[in-house]
């Protein structure tokens, strides 16, 4: 009989990153199972938390009195055993709480969330009792509450005659709608009912008249439309005896207003056989092995991924679809669709928080079989997975920089060696590491070297813009873009061009002065917002007025500098004044569902040319763009990150792949101030594997991934002085176990070295083999734990993706 439950309780601290003992009340001991959300007294004065359920046991671990625990939260799991085993791996490799991670599978709705109130324990005066409570035992806290109310309570509670409680609430809401059902059976029925009304009834007589036409059960709205009779009419109805209304669940559906075509299998091309053959074969064998799949764009590695995942379906097993940010490629959702319908769920950070939970109880419950979605979709509770695939491999977005830091590839991993099935990773430009790895036959490797329909890929030519800007001064556009452009325009053709933001910001300077408007937080330029009118911080959210004035040296020649998408789509109308141009932006795609709309309004041609930033670099198919333009294509080699070159290669590449997709012949014009860079030359090749070889010996030289793993350490503090004190102290600590082979970077402070009002010193630790090192970091993350009373912050990233 299992009396006792382990529960990993909702506080993130690492002292209470365990497993707490509690007893099961003998009304839960049938219901209760692992993975199961419970709500349990925690610590002095009985606060409530919510935990989740990790093990049942028949015996103690602690002695001494056990607490009970309170509710149960689910009916049935949340977590899986799959699951609950896989939140206790990625705590134990990404440093972070066990707790943070079986939330960070949830979704947001589901995660716990607390009210906190007043409790009357004593005697109180009779005034507060009635002003304050309002004769209630409990008062809930607000923000509302006026100080000199809280000055009271605070007094009252230090007397001992209040405490504070906490209630557990929980968001996750089923959505339902009200249905009407016709109780009347036949003729009679009706004829009796109509019989007993007034002659001036009309309303009524029209409802029963609705009525003995819809003996099925409808949607009360949709009954209220057809009618046009309120819904007073209705409810009178039902009191009557003439219907019934009842509720029922409905589930929220994210594409409920796009029109998907139903798509067919394609016939293959013999390297697409080979590719879907391979990872098949895996499947129906039990195979976890992982393949990575490179192949040049518009190769086909969607269908690739369609009938591969079909081929899962048809054995009676499910599968996971993973992209980078499905808002950015809404194309990839709607193939998915197109193919499997209402056996895909989609999940993203698009949706809802409703619509999210919706389509993760549709998994759940087994009626969802197919998953697409961003990074955290790795963790939709499919059940007898029979494939994971991972589109365009080497996004970073797939890592997630705040705790837990996972990244979505390795987790794929874990949960293919569970349900002993493969993984196939997809790009067109693989990360350094895992072309490293099928070369090393850790992954195994297919290849799609050509375009579907033997399309050569386009043909990409180099603007040299030093020379360019020495000619027009302040232009954006070389001559020969311009006439590309203009070209496109007399022909009816597309064109798509892309302003790289990455490591650029457009900023307001004083011509004068110098001067540059900088966050009050932060060691950073603010950013211009035209669609706000404000001046905004990226890192910490700090928001002010545009200034009109300098306010250093009050000269009116503040303004802004840079290059932004607004500025240049205006700077293009003027210089194309017939085209019509669609901008595609953090401003313009702010609103749900924005992106959608643009892509399908240039996709039926209500633009010439798409002007974006890097978001139109991915997954794109439009068959008439024929031109694709960089207007800068170096802003991020500069930053000061060793995965620079790899970032704009594989930016390059792939935004060149928007071009001539289909039957017409595709042009691409990268305009740049380092042609001689090579990143550039490889791109302008669209050479991966030349890239690759060449990147490698590179990372070869100044020991980087992959041939050396890092770990990045962090700490924070918003006195300069203590942030470096306490790194130089934690290095020195870690020093002594390393083997001669690792190198410590740093301490440094990060190249932004304040941010939100704190200071920054990192420590970067390179190695190959360092047993001991995986210990030490968690022993330094305990034993510093006190140090954050002290506001100390401390981070552990192992394989970071940003190291600026
Ligand atoms: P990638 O993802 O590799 O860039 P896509 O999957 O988008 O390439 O394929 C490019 C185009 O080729 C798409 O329009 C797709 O419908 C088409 N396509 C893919 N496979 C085939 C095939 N076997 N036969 C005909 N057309 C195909
Ligand atoms: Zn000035
Ligand atoms: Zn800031």
């Amino acid at each position: 009989m299992t009396k006792f439950a382990q529960v990993v309780v909702d506080v993130p601290t690492l002292q209470t990153n365990r497993p707490y003992d509690y007893a099961i009340p003998a009304a839960l001991t049938d219901t209760i199972l692992p993975g199961m959300r419970v709500v349990v007294p925690f610590g002095k004065g009985g606060r409530r938390v919510q935990g989740f359920v990790t093990a049942l046991t028949t015996q103690q671990h602690y002695d001494g009195d056990l607490k009970a625990i309170d509710t149960l939260v689910d009916l049935r799991p949340a977590l899986n055993t799959e699951l609950l085993q896989l939140s206790k791996w990625m705590a134990d490799t990404t440093y972070s709480f066990w707790i943070s991670c079986m939330q960070t599978m949830l979704p947001n709705v589901m995660r716990a969330k607390y009210e906190k109130a007043f409790r009357i324990q004593g005697t109180i005066p009779e005034q507060i009792r009635t002003e304050i409570f309002h004769n209630q035992a409990e008062l809930l806290y607000s923000e509302d509450l006026s100080d000199q109310t809280l000055r009271t309570l605070s007094k009252l509670q230090q007397a001992g005659q209040l405490e504070t409680v906490y209630h557990v609430k929980n968001r996750a809401r089923v959505k339902t709608q009200t249905m009407v059902t016709t109780v009347l059976k036949n003729r009679a029925a009706f004829a009796a009912a109509s019989a007993a009304l007034r002659k001036n009834a009309a309303k009524q007589f029209e409802l029963l008249a609705y009525l003995e036409r819809h003996p099925e059960t409808v949607p009360l709205k949709q009954a209220e439309d057809e009618t046009k009779l309120s819904r007073a009419i209705f409810t009178a109805g039902a009191k009557k005896g003439w219907l019934e209304l009842s509720q029922q669940e409905v589930y929220r559906d994210p594409t409920r207003d796009t029109q998907i075509e139903q798509t067919q299998p394609l016939q293959l091309t013999a390297d697409q056989k080979t590719a879907v053959d391979a990872v098949v074969a895996a499947s129906k064998n039990g195979s976890d092995r992982t393949f990575l799949l490179e192949g040049v764009t518009g190769s086909g590695k969607t269908e690739v991924y369609l009938q591969i995942m079909a081929a899962a379906l048809a054995h009676g097993k499910t599968a996971l679809m993973l992209v980078p940010e499905i808002a950015l490629t809404p194309q990839m959702v709607n193939r998915v669709k197109g193919r499997f319908g209402d056996l895909v769920a989609v999940l993203h950070s698009g949706l809802s928080e409703g619509e999210k939970y919706d389509e993760w109880r549709r998994i759940e419950r087994h009626e969802a079989k197919v998953v697409v979605g961003a990074r955290s979709a790795v963790f939709a509770p499919l059940e007898n997975l029979g494939v994971l695939i991972m589109d365009e491999e080497h996004e970073s977005s797939y890592k997630q920089d705040e705790s837990p830091r996972y990244h979505a590839r390795d987790v794929a991993i874990w949960r293919g060696q569970y349900n002993h099935c493969p993984v196939l990773l997809g790009s067109a430009t693989p990360s350094l590491e895992s072309r490293a790895r099928a070369q090393k036959g850790v992954y195994q490797l297919l290849r799609l070297p050509e375009r579907i329909n033997g399309q050569p890929l386009p043909q990409v030519t180099l603007i040299d813009m030093k020379a360019a800007l020495r000619k027009n001064k302040n232009g954006n556009f070389s001559p020969q873009l311009l006439t590309a452009l203009q070209g496109r325009l007399i022909k009816h053709e597309q064109s798509v061009l892309m302003l790289n933001r990455r490591g650029f910001s457009s900023f307001v300077m004083c011509r004068d002065c110098g001067f540059v408007l900088k966050c009050p937080n932060c060691d950073i330029s603010l950013t211009l917002h035209m669609d706000t009118h404000s001046m905004r911080c990226h890192y910490c959210g700090h928001e002010e007025p545009i200034p009109q004035i300098c306010p250093n040296c009050h000269s009116h020649k503040i303004r802004y500098y840079g290059t932004g998408t607004e500025k240049v789509e205006k700077e293009l109308q003027e210089l194309l004044p017939e085209a019509r141009i669609l901008r595609m932006d953090v401003d313009t795609t702010r609103k749900k569902g924005a992106h959608e709309r643009i892509l399908q309004q240039f996709g039926s041609k209500e633009a010439d040319i798409l002007l974006g930033t890097q978001m139109i670099a991915k997954g794109l198919d439009f068959p008439d763009v024929t031109l694709v333009g960089v207007i800068n294509a170096d802003t991020a080699l500069g930053l000061p990150d060793f995965r620079a070159s790899e970032r704009t290669f594989q930016l390059l590449t792939q935004v060149s792949g928007r071009a001539g997709r289909a039957n017409k012949e595709g042009k691409v014009i990268i305009q740049t101030f380092n042609p001689e860079h090579y990143a550039i030359q490889f791109a302008q090749r669209q050479d991966y594997e030349g890239f690759y070889r060449h990147e490698m010996q590179i990372r070869h030289r100044g020991n980087y991934s992959p041939y050396y793993y890092s770990d990045l350490v962090q700490v924070s503090h918003e006195d300069e002085g203590q942030a470096a004190k306490m790194m130089f102290e934690i290095a020195n600590r870690i020093k002594p176990i390393l083997s001669d082979q690792a190198i410590i970077l740093g301490p440094t402070p990060r190249s932004i070295a304040r941010i939100n009002k704190k200071y920054y010193y990192q420590i970067v630790i390179k190695y190959k083999h360092e047993p001991r090192l995986h210990a030490k970091l968690e022993e330094i993350l305990e034993t510093t734990q006190t140090e954050t009373r002290h506001g100390f912050q401390i981070v552990i990233d192992h394989e970071p993706q940003q190291f600026t």
